[in-house]
């Protein structure tokens, strides 16, 4: 509904409010209204003009009465998860997923299906992941619900127009996969984004994982390429032109094997899933990484039985993690490295040798505090960052139109 001009700054304003009450909700829910005014500083006839906008809205609805010790009851209020939905997808080399939550949080699907990554050229891809994306977007409607926005998440450099500018495991270069997907959902009215898969990661893990606190923090993707999300001081690490994170980019042996960069020696050529696992299987045949989740699953039945080849070269793939992990630990000094991917099942064997690596070479006593967790989310963790990413701009007071 257009209103007439209004001045920016109370529009600005409102957005902020309706943020602050909607960020409210969200941590201390069920609350009333005067426990909003109480805790956010804002007046009660503020707080109830905000809430009943945001009511309409359908963000928010009122949940019973509470008996207070003082004063007559009060309505209280909780977020409503039930007619909005947050998509999230992931693509990488060897699969794709796609999630969705709702405003609350709750999960309403979570999707994988192998792909072959690394030997489909960027049309194709980029046909899979819009059918992937027009499958979950009909499934959520199909329920009554109306889409919020759909992030997807890329292992690669993504600049600021949705442009991949290089995947080099996906095999890309520029393409703009933000167009294709617009086009391929016959330009939707939610707001479609293309984001690095290590940068959704960690908003997961900053939402929804076990150091949702920690102010500095680094997930690590371990897929066939190892992408590091940065919060730092409370914010995401982008950088100049938002290409920071590029750790499986490390150069660790000048003579090591050729990278999917082209570049010999990276950190990924050496301790990414793809050489972890034709390193210790060298009798599967994972010269195509199709499919790494069972592989995964056979180096973990090995090392749990003991397999001495697959223990060295786990124990080598954590030296070397730790190796970039100390790197990232003397520039930033990150409370918690949180690892993700596939690196979660092997976490027990590389963590040990990973932490020995970083004590070694952090120039900090006790490595700076910095310590190595292996993540409690899924693979799935930048399709459901891409959920939480388009929560966050409904977080922040950019709200769906009526
Ligand atoms: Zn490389």
């Amino acid at each position: 509904m257009q209103t007439g001009p209004q001045p920016a700054d109370f529009a600005d304003v409102r957005a902020t409010n309706l943020a602050v009450v909607l960020r409210h909700l969200r941590i201390n829910a069920p609350c009333s209204r005067a426990d909003i005014a109480a805790a956010t500083g804002l007046n009660k006839a503020t707080v109830s003009s905000l809430v009943a906008d945001l009511i309409e809205r359908r963000l928010v609805k009122e949940t019973g009465m509470t008996e207070r010790r003082i004063g007559r009851p009060a309505t209280m209020l909780v977020l409503d998860g039930s007619p909005y939905a947050a998509i999230g997808l992931e693509v990488n080399a060897d699969y794709m997923t796609a999630v969705a939550v709702d405003l609350a949080g709750d999960r309403l699907l979570s999707w994988r299906r192998a792909f072959a990554g690394s030997s489909s050229n960027p049309g194709q891809a980029a046909a899979s992941i819009a059918a992937l994306a027009k499958r979950a977007v009909a499934k959520v409607e199909k329920d009554g619900r109306r889409t919020l926005g759909l992030t997807v998440g890329v292992p690669g450099l993504v600049d600021g127009d949705g442009i991949v500018r290089i995947a080099p495991n996906l095999r890309w270069r520029d393409v703009d996969l933000r167009s294709a997907m617009r086009k391929a959902l016959n330009e939707p009215p939610y707001p479609i984004e293309v984001e690095n898969d290590a940068n959704l990661a960690v908003l997961a893990e900053q939402r929804y994982g076990g150091f949702a606190d920690a102010a500095n923090l680094v997930y690590l993707t371990g897929e066939v390429g190892i992408g590091a999300g940065v919060i730092c001081n409370g914010h995401l690490l982008r950088g100049s032109r938002g290409y920071a994170g590029e750790f499986g980019h490390i150069l660790v042996d000048p003579t090591g094997p050729v990278c999917g960069c082209g570049r010999r020696g990276c950190l990924e050529a050496l301790a990414g899933i793809g050489a972890v696992v034709s390193r210790a299987l060298p009798d599967a045949s994972a010269s195509s990484p199709t499919e790494l989740e069972p592989e995964v699953e056979e180096v973990v039945r090995r090392a749990k039985a003991g397999d001495p080849k697959v223990l060295d070269v786990l124990a080598e793939t954590g030296r070397h993690l730790g190796y970039g992990i100390a790197t990232v630990a003397n520039l930033i000094n990150p409370e918690v490295v949180v690892l993700g991917g596939y690196f979660v099942p092997l976490s027990p064997w590389l963590i040990p040798a990973a932490e020995l690596e970083l004590a070694s070479r952090s120039i900090a006593p006790e490595s700076g505090g910095t310590r190595i967790v292996a993540s409690h989310l899924d693979l799935g963790a930048a399709a459901t960052g891409g959920a939480a990413r388009v929560l966050d701009t409904i977080d922040s007071g950019r709200l769906p139109t009526r």
